[in-house]
């Protein structure tokens, strides 16, 4: 397999489908009408973007006039939580999870200097949530909850039905990072008590720079970017025509591959795991067992940096992430494996890797047997003593 890359970090950002891509191209080429123009050559626009919304919505069981066309997750996250808060400027109490991506975190961190009061839901060494601590966090002063539908690191799945539920019956709104489980899990908002569901083109093979924002309709909403009557006035700029039409590829596609995910994806994910916890030692599972993505493994390996680990996965064409954050050129265990508690000696040699469609089992085969060489490499010139 010399010269071949392998590409497991999907949860990154994935490949354009060539479906996808065939969609686009026109729209990228002749079709470049602007769809608020009143000809009928940008009608052609127009009726791609109303196309594109229809997809979106189909996937996730939603009414086409509930989806708004973003420029990506980030921009869905803010403007979902931002509008919930704006609305109910009374209230200042915001809860969500230690376990979010930065988009939701980050937000949480600035909110906090602008005076509202967050509070950041533990996790246990699984990765989960308490309901008790959940349901003690809700007062009459919360505007908004804010979880994750799963994670980008664990790909733990939370249990979104259940919070939706208690944040139903007190009138709480309740919004929804599913960036991670669109086109991975079957969502249907009909039956969810969800108000609010942010999604992102370039995590399921549409390309990057578009995003959606499922708003239910009737839940409360303030633009995050005011101007032109775009997105009915709910989201101004010109349409990024050839991107929101891949992204409505990209759900169809998705929706009629989900079963596939589900079980050829689970598969090739069960299979690594499996191998590499039989033939490495002193490492570990992170996550939850029961509830994960089909395609995220988690796995940290004792007195290993995470750092290393990628680098020689490098030289072998094998692309994967680590469970630590470079930042501030301290390599600290990512806020996800903290908030697990995962031991210092594992977090620091967490390796994340996340499988599409696309992989196959020899490229399965292929990491199978090139990791475990990696990590006793390693282990040779670490305080490692089995
Ligand atoms: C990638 C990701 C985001 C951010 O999406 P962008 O389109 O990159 O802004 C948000 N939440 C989760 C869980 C993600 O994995």
């Amino acid at each position: 397999m010399s010269g071949k890359m392998v590409y497991f970090d999907n949860n990154a950002t994935t490949g354009v489908a060539p479906e996808v891509l065939d969609a686009m191209l026109p729209f990228l080429k002749d079709q470049f009408g602007n769809p608020s123009s009143m000809y009928a050559f940008a009608g052609i626009s127009q009726k791609a973007v109303q196309k594109a919304r229809g997809q979106v919505a189909d996937l996730l069981g939603a009414r086409a006039e509930e989806i708004i066309f973003t420029s990506c997750g980030t921009e869905s996250d803010s403007t979902a939580i931002m509008s919930a808060l704006r609305a109910r400027p009374d209230k200042k109490h915001f809860v969500t999870t230690r376990v979010e991506h930065p988009a939701v975190l980050t937000l949480g961190q600035y909110l906090e200097k602008e005076g509202c009061s967050v509070t950041y839901l533990g996790v246990d060494d699984k990765g989960r949530i308490n309901m008790d601590e959940l349901t003690g966090a809700l007062g009459r002063d919360t505007a908004l909850v804010s979880m994750m539908f799963a994670n980008n690191e664990t790909g733990n799945i939370y249990p979104v039905a259940e919070v939706g539920a208690v944040c139903r019956e007190r009138g709480i709104p309740f919004h929804v990072d599913a960036v991670q489980a669109t086109g991975k899990l079957k969502i249907d908002l009909a039956s969810l008590p969800v108000d609010y569901l942010a999604l992102s083109g370039h995590k399921l093979h549409a390309p990057k720079g578009v995003g959606a924002l499922y708003v239910r309709r009737g839940a409360p909403f303030r633009p995050f970017l005011r101007g032109g009557h775009q997105e009915r006035g709910r989201r101004a700029g010109t349409e990024a025509v050839p991107n929101i039409v891949a992204l409505g590829a990209a759900c169809e596609l998705a929706a009629a591959h989900i079963d596939e995910e589900n079980s050829r994806v689970r598969a090739l994910r069960d299979d690594l795991q499996k191998r590499l916890t039989a033939s490495i030692p002193d490492c570990i599972v992170n996550g939850d067992p029961d509830m994960r993505l089909p395609n995220t493994l988690n796995i940290s390996f004792k007195y290993v940096e995470g750092e290393a680990i990628l680098l020689l996965l490098d030289q072998h064409g094998i692309c994967a992430s680590s469970g630590s954050a470079c930042t501030s050129g301290s390599l600290e265990p990512s806020h996800v494996l903290r908030a697990m508690g995962v031991p210092f000696t594992f977090a620091h040699g967490s390796l994340r890797l996340s499988l599409s469609r696309y992989n196959t089992q020899d490229e399965v085969d292929y990491a199978a047997e090139k990791l475990p060489q990696i990590i006793s490499r390693l282990r040779e010139i670490s305080p490692y003593k089995s």
